[in-house]
């Protein structure tokens, strides 16, 4: 289903804004539609783990921002929050089912350690990428799905 990249990622947020008010939201993104073929409710489960992540596991009031671009012939999501931020010896490990940086302090938030996993093999089974960069006070996701693909 050929979908604009950029709606999705607005839909995504407005939801964010719903249900949460103490992690204000910013979404960046050029003027034109990213339109590609992609499943609308994966790929908005991807961007919902994300945001939810940015919230969850942050102190209240942290930005959270949320932006869509095209480069190398890629679409982009980059989801970004300016926490605390993930330990480099974990940043990989992240991405396994059932894994939790602080298991005690995440458990206390509901999470099974499994959003990830799911988001990863969500955006690898549209032929993309989901990776992490972190250092205290800027995380990023970043989503890289193929523009053009006859899938
Ligand atoms: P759920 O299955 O409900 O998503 P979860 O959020 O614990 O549970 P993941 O989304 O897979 O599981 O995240 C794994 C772990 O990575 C989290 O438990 C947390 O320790 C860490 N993490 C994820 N996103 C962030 C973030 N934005 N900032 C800091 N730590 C994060
Ligand atoms: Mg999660």
């Amino acid at each position: 289903e050929e979908v604009d990249l950029v709606e999705l990622v607005h839909q995504a947020a407005d939801a964010f804004r719903a249900g949460q008010t103490d992690h204000p939201l910013t979404v960046t993104a050029g003027p034109g539609p990213v339109r590609l073929r992609l499943d609308p409710l994966r790929i908005r489960q991807v961007l919902d783990n994300l945001l939810s992540n940015a919230a969850v596991h942050t102190p209240a009031g942290t930005k959270v921002s949320a932006e869509v671009a095209v480069e190398s012939g890629m679409a982009v999501v980059r989801v970004a929050d300016a926490g605390p931020g993930i330990p480099a010896a974990d940043q990989q490990r992240v991405f396994d089912r059932f894994y939790r940086v602080d298991k005690a302090r995440s458990r206390d938030r509901g999470g099974s350690g499994l959003g990830l996993a799911v988001a990863r093999s969500l955006a690898r089974a549209h032929g993309g990428t989901l990776e992490l960069t972190s250092r205290p006070g800027a995380t990023t996701f970043t989503i890289r799905l193929p523009l053009g693909r006859t899938a």
